[in-house]
């Protein structure tokens, strides 16, 4: 089971890995815990756009093989730092969600399915947004309470991509607010991480799944993430986008593991 916070998180940090196992004969679940109604897009945040995504999540993960998707129904509590003041907030944002009420809920999942992995994120939520952060913690409580045998943090090995983004930076202008610094302290450093998982096989499913969030790869300011990562030339985006990456924390760090059953 992979647990995201927003429709196109599975895209950029699992994507490759939930194809693999439905290849090799998994049954891939697919959870997310808001609608991603408040994302940046053309659209207008709101329900329409929550509707609209949800659809594209739903392509997605056709796409990568998943055999079910469910969401929790929380409001994604939108995109600044600390996801907004609370009375921007929709009355039940994520961020705010009582966590052993959101980890129950998951965890009702994981043993309905009775779910041999758990996918989250690592404590840090990525690059800190607060949704990112709550799916660390409802995700771990959730595995508690389910007793579900491998916990995997889905993570981004900061030290290459610190070094790409430096190079970037001297011939493409990042937005303003983009900061290269905040890179060398969100997702994980090398020696951390315990698996880096092969996806090149299956780099053609995950450049599928990332294209079919359209509303957040075409709408609005074209310097968006998934934007960006969609023009990516071919031969590069296998070579940039060939591994994913995850950190099991009942392991020694620095385990170097390939497969997300290995141990
Ligand atoms: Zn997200």
């Amino acid at each position: 089971m992979f647990f995201h916070a927003h429709p196109d998180d599975e895209a950029l940090l699992t994507a490759g890995t939930m194809a693999m196992l439905a290849a090799e004969g998994h049954r891939v679940v697919l959870v997310v815990a808001t609608a991603g109604e408040r994302g940046l897009a053309e659209m207008e945040p709101g329900d329409a756009l929550g509707e609209t995504r949800l659809k594209e999540l739903y392509t997605s993960a056709a796409l990568l093989g998943c055999a079910r998707v469910e969401c929790l129904g929380y409001g994604d509590s939108g995109l600044s730092p600390k996801g907004g003041s609370a009375d921007e907030r929709p009355d039940n944002a994520f961020i705010d969600a009582d966590t052993e009420k959101a980890a129950k809920a998951l965890a009702a999942i994981l043993h309905e399915e009775e779910a041999d992995l758990l996918a989250i994120y690592d404590p840090a939520g990525g690059y800190g947004h607060p949704d990112h952060v709550q799916v660390h913690r409802v995700g771990r409580r959730a595995s508690e309470i389910a007793r579900t045998p491998i916990v995997l943090e889905a993570t981004v090995n900061r030290d290459p991509l610190v070094r790409l983004l430096r190079l970037a930076s001297r011939f493409y202008r990042f937005p303003p607010e983009f900061d290269v610094r905040t890179f060398e302290s969100a997702y994980s450093a090398s020696e951390t991480i315990t698996h880096r998982v092969n996806v090149r096989k299956y780099a053609k499913q995950k450049r599928a799944s990332m294209a079919a969030h359209a509303s957040q790869a075409s709408g609005g300011d074209s310097d968006r993430t998934l934007a960006v990562m969609l023009k990516v030339p071919r031969p590069l985006y296998r070579l940039v986008f060939g591994t994913e990456w995850y950190v099991r924390r009942d392991l020694p760090p620095g385990a170097r593991l390939t497969h997300p059953f290995d141990q």
